[in-house]
């Protein structure tokens, strides 16, 4: 068997002569029934329900680099359905019962761990406001316990309760969301994608698209000319840069978000712990890392790296709420470029070109989505049709002034 550079790299480096991918590594094929443009998590997501869902397997992933070399194995892996409009709670309740079952479906182990997540109050109004959006969750059929001042000592007694500037006043915990390992849920996908004969096809940049009397019939790659019935792109942080070269403007701005991993340290965060007056999200990995993140680096770029300024930051939501961390060594920190849609949330839709789908504008929380989204855009490119939980992801609904904005800030990318 002749083996990609890839696995000889791989053999090489690990010593072991046998060692060869979980997924096969084809030559692309000149045509196929359906090709996904992006091997993130919700590419691969997408291919996997196509074939198990809907038995559509003359497919081809194309991914310009590595399976999880994206924000798929970028993000601080938080997994979560506390959401509070009717356009996205049931698409967040549906993913997390899709996580929920997830590793027994595709047979691999992600680490799902529903470990829960705590959103901090620091206010009165602020309080309320988790109050109503615990119920709306409670209405769609996910869970969440609001919690008073003396619930949150109880959970995370290490916070800084009085603190001058934000004093904690209670909480909204979500029980069922967690943590999940991001990059193994790739690979499982992957694995149960190509085991269904989907062509996870590495090194394969799309360059162009195959257009004809408004309709796509396929893309230009680095690897050659391949025609398609049906192109659905996945493409996360590179959104703007791919439908570009279909002829068409996206309502998202690419920006930098860091993730951060701290030494090693006994178990002390219970879950996920999130502070409401700024941007700072902290859990605890299995190997005792604190794992961190904030606000975007507020630039647009397309780099995966982030600067210094947002780095203090960060550091500072962290130590206004537990100043414990300032004691802990940052080991590691890396960026991802964010396709930040205008209200805040994504897309999965039609395009104007017939044959031509598309799926983004995840912003900061597309990893928790990455089930449902596979799932709904499966739906969307198998029938034609929205799936019940995505009919309001539309491409036109600022035309149309259906904006699904969360927190009613407004087209500032930073504030979603
Ligand atoms: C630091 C950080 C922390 C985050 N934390 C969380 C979190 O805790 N919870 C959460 O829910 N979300 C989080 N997110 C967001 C989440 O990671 C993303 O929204 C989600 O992963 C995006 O979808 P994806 O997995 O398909 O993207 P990606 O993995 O980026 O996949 C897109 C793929 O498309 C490929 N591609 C691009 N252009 C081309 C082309 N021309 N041809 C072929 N392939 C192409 C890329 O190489 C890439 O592999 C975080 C993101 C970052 C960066």
């Amino acid at each position: 068997m002749r083996y990609s550079a890839f696995t000889v790299i791989k053999q090489a480096l690990t010593g072991h002569k046998d060692w060869k991918p979980a997924w096969r590594d084809p030559e692309p094929r000149s045509e196929y029934d359906v090709i996904i443009i992006g091997g993130g998590g919700h590419g691969l997501a997408t291919a996997y329900y196509l074939a198990k869902e809907h038995g559509i397997t003359n497919v081809a992933v194309l991914e310009k680099g590595w399976i999880g070399g994206g924000n798929v194995g970028r993000n601080t892996t938080i997994i979560r359905s506390n959401y509070l409009l009717p356009g996205n709670e049931p698409f967040y309740e549906l993913s997390m019962k899709l996580w929920e079952n997830l590793e027994q479906d595709f047979n691999y182990n992600a680490m799902v761990s529903q470990r829960g997540i705590l959103n901090l109050s620091h206010s009165d109004p602020q309080q309320d406001a988790y109050a109503r959006r615990g119920n709306a969750m409670q209405l769609a059929g996910a869970d969440s316990v609001l919690l008073d001042k003396a619930g949150v000592e109880k959970l995370c007694p290490f916070l800084d309760f009085d603190n001058a500037r934000f004093p904690i006043k209670g909480g909204l915990w979500q029980p069922r969301a967690g943590t999940v390992r991001h990059d193994a849920v790739a690979w499982g996908y992957a694995r149960g994608a190509d085991t269904r004969g989907v062509d996870i096809i590495q090194n394969c940049e799309v360059t162009g698209f195959l257009m004809e009397n408004g309709q796509c019939l396929g893309v230009e790659t680095s690897r050659g000319t391949i025609k398609a019935k049906k192109v659905a792109v996945a493409v996360a942080g590179s959104s703007s840069r791919v439908m570009a070269k279909a002829g068409m403007r996206l309502p998202i701005e690419s920006h930098v978000l860091q993730a951060f991993v701290s030494e090693g340290l006994k178990p002390i965060i219970p879950g996920v712990v999130t502070f409401g007056a700024g941007h700072f999200y902290v859990s605890q990995s299995d190997k005792g890392g604190l794992v961190f993140g904030g606000d975007i680096d507020g630039y647009n770029t397309y780099a995966q790296r982030g600067n210094l300024p947002t780095v203090e930051d960060v550091c500072e939501g962290g130590m206004a709420l537990m100043p414990m961390i300032g004691r802990a060594r940052l080991l590691r920190m890396w960026g991802g470029v964010m396709d930040m849609s205008m209200d805040g949330s994504p897309y999965i839709d039609k395009t104007h070109v017939e044959g031509l789908y598309f799926n983004g504008g995840w912003c900061y929380g597309g990893f928790k989505a990455t089930p449902a989204s596979g799932w709904c855009y499966a739906h969307l490119v198998a029938t034609g049709q929205p799936h019940p939980v995505a009919t309001e992801y539309r491409l036109d609904r600022f035309v149309s002034g259906k904006m699904i904005d969360e927190k009613g800030v407004g087209a500032q990318p930073n504030l979603h």
